[in-house]
């Protein structure tokens, strides 16, 4: 095996018997990263001195008996809308374009606590808006499986870095799926934690009520490691939640599943599935009874609702969110136009002749398509007049999922979907059609809406294209998700 192909427990083991230096563990992913990128496109920035010096510190360490643990000198790379301090943090868009971080995030200086070694910054779709890496100013990140295809998204060049093994784990953020379904469709583990476990605080906000980091990882078992080193209580993010910190660092190991009860919800069988999926959605039941979980099946009507609601309630806090970039405070301006001689040296595009113009177009040059189409239809929905009827309303109804949702968990441990309704799909084939793409996180949003973990594990193909399936836990129930996750983990294949 090279050493980039290593999972995290067996990097460390290596690390830790002398096999191998961090140092050669990093110098074996840039390569790989070199090249690899040119074709898949998961990187937007190579921060290469700096793994390399994190390598070497990781070595001296070592060397001294001072080693971190287990993430100690293991390279990561990082999704590009999570600030890594003095290197670029674009969110993959333009009005980003040359936008240095100032601060760390507060999960980036766990890592860097933690020892880890920081190989890049990967695409994603622009400002987290989409699910297929194409809304990225930086061109799409390809899947790793099947150069056709896309990796999935927002996360897509964190999953395709990780599945293509140019990193040995990657960080994403997920407000509607976006770690978790291009784990899918990349064929590795993503997991989404409860809402308020990991701060939000460095993470370039989409929607903030949905938004939550986590990890994408070769295994179960390095998902609990790195979830481990990101739950941890930060004060300066008021939605940090201290059970988050005191539930997941409880958790030793994971250790089956025997007497859980697990809910298999209705909506995974509906037609729209693919044939593939379903089937092994079916398989999965098998597996887990045979490993001692109770399975039964559950309906939850009301989950049908979950998509409407996030198409509301997700474009009216990215419209809010994105209101920050207007030209004034960093990132991409228009300069305004001060004097007739200013005027005629710059190209008639690029000025503005008073300060709303300076707003309006940095942001019509500086925004994508999609990001765009979300700040309307936000404003619209959250509009006077409207707001009753489509902000209002969502809110509601997210009340009663969230409610319906925790209710089940007094009967279940945890509920099983697929993540995805189909495999990975072509580059290209829906960008004409965005409710065709939105209709991808039918299976993923509900675990937003409501806060709580969901886990995507690879369990099958359909051809040569992976999916997964998803685990969804209790607020704070991580340590049952990942048991269950492991249990189907150990039945794939
Ligand atoms: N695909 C979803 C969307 O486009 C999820 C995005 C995300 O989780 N960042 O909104």
């Amino acid at each position: 095996m090279k050493l980039n192909e290593l999972d995290i427990v067996q990097a460390a083991e290596g690390l830790k018997k002398g096999e191998f230096s961090s140092v050669d563990l990093t110098q074996v992913c840039l390569e790989v990263i070199k090249k690899l990128n040119p074709e898949i496109n998961a990187f937007i920035t190579i921060t290469e001195d700096l793994a390399l010096n994190q390598a070497k510190e990781s070595d001296a360490r070592r060397k001294m008996g001072n080693s971190r643990g287990i993430l100690d000198g293991i390279p990561v790379a990082i999704k590009d809308n999570i600030a890594v301090k003095d290197y670029p943090t674009t969110a993959a868009s333009k009005i980003l374009e040359n936008y240095i971080t100032v601060e760390d995030a507060f999960v980036i200086k766990k890592l860097k606590e933690a020892g880890a070694v920081i190989l890049g910054k990967t695409n994603l779709d622009e400002f987290a808006c989409g699910g297929s890496t194409e809304t990225s100013y930086f061109e799409t990140t390809k899947n790793p499986i099947d150069h056709s295809r896309v990796p999935g998204g927002s996360s897509g060049g964190s999953a395709a870095a990780v599945a293509a093994d140019m990193c040995i784990y990657a960080i994403g953020s997920d407000t509607g799926g976006s770690i978790r379904q291009p784990a899918s469709y990349c064929g590795i583990v993503g997991l989404k934690p409860t809402y308020g476990a990991v701060s939000r605080n460095g993470l370039f906000a989409m929607a903030s009520s949905l938004d939550q980091i986590g990890p994408l990882t070769k295994t179960v078992e390095d998902a609990f490691i790195v979830l481990k080193e990101l739950a941890k209580y930060d004060e300066k993010d008021s939605t940090s939640n201290k059970k988050g910190e005191e539930t997941i660092q409880k958790i030793v190991d994971l250790k089956g599943v025997k007497g859980l009860k697990v809910g298999i919800l209705k909506q995974g069988k509906v037609a729209n599935v693919q044939a593939g999926i379903k089937n092994d959605l079916e398989k999965a039941v098998q597996k887990l009874k045979a490993a001692g979980a109770q399975v039964t099946e559950l309906n939850l009507p009301i989950l049908d609702y979950a998509l409407a609601v996030y198409y509301i309630l997700m474009p009216v806090e990215v419209s809010s969110n994105l209101g920050r970039y207007d030209g004034i405070k960093y990132g991409y301006s228009v300069a305004l136009l001060r004097d007739a001689t200013e005027g005629q040296a710059s190209s008639k595009e690029t000025v503005a002749r008073n300060l709303e113009e300076v707003y309006f177009k940095t942001r019509a040059e500086g925004f994508g398509d999609e990001v765009k189409r979300r700040i309307m239809l936000g404003a619209y929905a959250s509009s006077a007049g409207y707001f009753d009827q489509y902000y209002l309303k969502a809110q509601k109804v997210r009340a009663i999922i969230k409610k319906e949702i925790d209710d089940a968990f007094k009967k279940f441990d945890c509920l099983l979907l697929p993540t995805t309704p189909t495999t990975a799909f072509k580059i290209s084939e829906k960008t004409k059609d965005p409710i065709m793409m939105y209709l991808e996180d039918i299976f993923t949003v509900p675990a937003n809406i409501a806060g709580i973990p969901g886990i995507s594990v690879p369990f099958g193909k359909e051809g040569n294209l992976p999916f997964g399936i998803q685990v969804l836990g209790p607020e704070f129930g991580e340590e049952k998700l990942l048991n269950v996750a492991k249990a189907l983990e150990e039945a794939d294949g």
